[in-house]
Parts: structure tokens; sequence; C-alpha cells
């Protein structure tokens, strides 16, 4: 049972040394009694303390990692109901159902959609996830769990029959597949099963009660990660049932609701495709940690990808790139340095400029905690003392004959303290605009700048 914030606070230090973030004890036990904060983060808590505050401490939904190396993926782990109170964290994964009796030029083709269909959007590579393969007595399922394991990523394997799933497992349980699925018929069978090769198992449910009674059972018999499957066969129920599931496990702490949620749509055709993706944007936006279609295709897996990045984004963090030297088009000692801050928007735009205007450069992007280059001037995280800084932190002056640096045009307040700060650089005013950069690069190039 869930502890009361009084009961956490008595277990605390007492000190409000404020380490954790929070200016009290008491503010930071409310925030782990609501599920929203880590325990870690109070580093003076006692074993003893720590002991008795685990459960209590533990997140609401447990996190389940599936699929293997680049193509590993978490689902579930989320502490709130709204992404404003905190952030989401493990990114619903988009998967697409194979039925074994499907033509094997399709079954190529979704195989290598899986695979290939991915999409950069502000450093971060977006694809699909998972592949479930539903054996429908072809004789192919193995076949098929074959193929699909070479791609790494995570599988759902589907079947009625026990000995078919434990020939699967016997090939895949390194990707630690979901077994589909338990109900209240088969999950004795289903859950050994789980629990000799240590992966996750699905428990399917026409109602919440019913894959409670069953996920129940499974944590009786010691299996720990369950992922839930309302059975709905229209969108308005599965939506429901998604936030009630979610409802169940973070307000109310029932344990049988606190697991990832996977979500197969209801009329799941080839010929809904479009439907399809709607209710998959439904699904995505509240609460599924999987989303299986009938297919995947460009034009609908790409905005449900940047939907769910949308979703999965921290608000309270800007996206940031990495600082440090960023080299675009083989830059030598004579190329110039241009610098700019860690928001990833910014970074994207003015490499971009330079790569267009093919002239090689070295970019060198400070941490800015992810502040766009006037506020995170305004704020004193980019001046020229940090700039200064970063260029000895980073020892670019080593790759350089020449020491040519470009600061952002915005930046024309503190030219006069860089170069005072740089007495041996060269140092010019960038365009206030990065479209211009292009054509400010070729002039400084051909040295009319
Ligand atoms: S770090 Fe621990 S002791 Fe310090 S204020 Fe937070 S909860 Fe209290």
């Amino acid at each position: 049972m869930a502890l009361k914030p009084l009961d956490i606070f008595k277990l605390l230090p007492k000190t409000n040394c404020k380490e954790c973030g929070y200016p009290t004890c008491l503010a930071f036990s409310m925030q782990i009694a609501m599920g929203k904060e880590d325990l870690k983060k109070c580093p003076y808590v006692s074993d003893e303390a720590k002991k008795q505050l685990s459960a209590a401490a533990a997140p609401p939904i447990i996190t389940i990692s599936i699929g293997k190396g680049e193509e590993k993926v978490n689902i579930g782990g989320e502490t709130v109901l709204f992404r404003h109170e905190k952030t989401f964290y493990n990114p619903t994964a988009i998967g697409v159902l194979i039925d074994d009796d499907m033509p094997d030029q399709r079954i190529e083709e979704y195989l290598q959609n899986t695979a290939n269909l991915t999409y950069e959007r502000v450093g971060l590579k977006l694809k699909a996830n998972v592949i479930a393969i539903r054996d429908n007595k072809s004789g192919k399922f193995i076949d098929i769990v074959e193929r699909a394991h070479k791609t790494s990523k995570a599988l759902i394997l589907m079947s009625h029959d026990i000995s078919l799933l434990e020939k699967a497992l016997g090939i895949c349980k390194d990707v630690r597949p979901v077994l589909y699925a338990a109900t209240k018929e088969n999950f004795e069978s289903l859950g050994k099963l789980a629990k000799s090769f240590s992966v996750p198992i699905a428990v399917k449910g026409k109602t919440i009660d019913e894959m409670e009674q069953v996920a129940g059972k499974l944590q009786g018999m010691g299996i720990e990660e369950i992922v839930l499957c309302p059975e709905n066969t229209n969108i308005s129920e599965l939506f429901k049932n998604l936030i009630l599931l979610r409802r169940k496990a973070i307000m109310k702490r029932v344990k049988e609701c606190g697991y990832p949620v996977l979500a197969f749509l209801p009329d799941l055709k080839v010929e809904n495709y479009i439907k399809e993706a709607l209710n998959a944007a439904i699904c995505i936006a509240k609460y599924a940690s999987i989303v299986i279609l009938s297919q995947l295709k460009g034009e609908t897996l790409f905005p449900l990808l940047l939907e769910r990045l949308n979703i999965f984004t921290d608000p309270q963090r800007p996206m940031a790139t990495t600082e440090g030297i960023y080299e675009i088009g083989r830059p030598g000692p004579e190329s110039p340095v241009l610098v700019t801050s860690n928001f990833s928007l910014t970074y994207f735009i003015i490499s971009g400029e330079i790569e267009n205007s093919r002239i090689p450069a070295y970019l060198l992007v400070q941490d800015t905690e992810g502040l766009s280059v006037l506020t995170a001037w305004a704020a004193d995280k980019l001046n020229a003392e940090t700039i200064a800084a970063l260029i000895k932190k980073t020892k670019i002056e080593e790759k350089l004959g020449t020491k040519k640096l470009i600061i952002p045009g915005v930046l024309a307040q503190i030219l006069g303290e860089l170069e005072e700060e740089l007495p041996d650089w060269k140092i010019s005013l960038g365009p206030r605009e990065a479209a211009y950069l292009p054509v400010f690069l070729k002039s400084l190039d051909s040295g009319q700048v």
C-alpha cells in the first residue's frame, strides 16, 4: 500500500539541505508519495529507511526492456497522468502485425519497412520498434520469427500453441519477446513458459477487472514483467480503458494495473490504414506503451513518430545538443570556427547553413542548457568569458593555423570584450539571420569580409 507524505517524511533526515532539489524534506516526501520523484535524489536516506520506503518509492508503472542492442526500447515506467506535471519517460513503441499466412512477398516488405523506415529529427533517429507475429496455423511462424529476429527489434509472439512458442523462444529469447497472451484459461502454462525464459507476458481481457485478475494470478506465480492488453473492438472503448488503467496505476496505485499497456488497434486491416493512423495517434496521446499497426507506410508512420517525439519530450527541458567541436565538410587548419548555443534547433539550422555554403568549418557548440543564443546571452550562459573558456577547454586551437572566429550577429555587444579575451584571434560578427550564413562564409573565404 502507498505511504502517505508524512510517513515518508518521518523516515527522511529532516535537515532541509535542499540537495534533492526541493526546499524541504517535506516537499520532497510529497513528491515521493505522488510517485513523481526518485528516492535516490536524497543522498542521506539511511539503508533502513530505503528498505521501508522502497514500496512507496517504486514507480507506479514498472519499466520493461524489450528488443536488443540499438533496437532496445523501454516501455512503461511512467509516473504522472499529464506531461506538464513532470514528463513522460518512455516513448510508445510502434509496431506492425505480421500474420504467418500472409504472402511471402508481403512479409518481406513488412520486415524491410520495419528495418528501413527511419527519419532524422533534431539529431534523433525516429523509427518503428516492434514486430508482432501471429500464428494462423500456416506452418511459417518459426520461419518468420527467425527472419524478424535478425532485425533485433522487439517481438510479440502470438500463438495458442505453447510448444510452438517455446520453439520460437529458443530462437529469439535474447530480444526479450512478449508472449501473447495470458487469459484466465491459459495463464498457468503461459506463465510458466514466460518465467522459464525470463520474458514478459501479455495479459489480455475485455475488461479491466478481467486483466487485473489474471495479472494478480501471474504475480502470485512470481512473474514481474507483465504487459496489459485491453481487447476492445472500438476505439472509444479502448481509449476509455487506456485512461482508466493509467488512472488506477498512478492515482490508486493498483499493483495489478501498474504495467505497460499494449494497444492492438480495432479494425486492424490494411485497407483501413488512414483510420488506423488516427486511432494510433489517439493511443499514443493516451497512454499506450506499444501500438500495433496493420502495416508501416511512410505517410502514416512519419506523423505518428513526430507526434510521439512531441509528447515524450520533457516540457521543462529544451532539446539540447552536446557541447563540443563539430566538424562540417572536413575542415582544416585554415577553416573558420563558428560558435553557437546548444539549443538543438539552433544547432541544426546553423550546421545546415554551413553545409549549404560548402565551406568547411568548425562549429563550436557551447552548453547553454538548451537556451537559444540571445536567451543564453541574457542568462549569462553565452558571453565573451564562456566562449574563451570553451576554446581553451576544447583545445580547438591545436587544430588551427589561422584562428578565425565567427560569433552570431546578435552578439555584437560582446565583440570588444571577446577580442580582449582572445587577442590572437581574428573575430568577425556573423549575420543576424542564419539564412545569410552561406553568403557570409563565401565572402569570408574569398577575403571580402
Ligand atoms: S536531500 Fe534529503 S535531507 Fe536534503 S532536503 Fe532533500 S530530502 Fe531532505
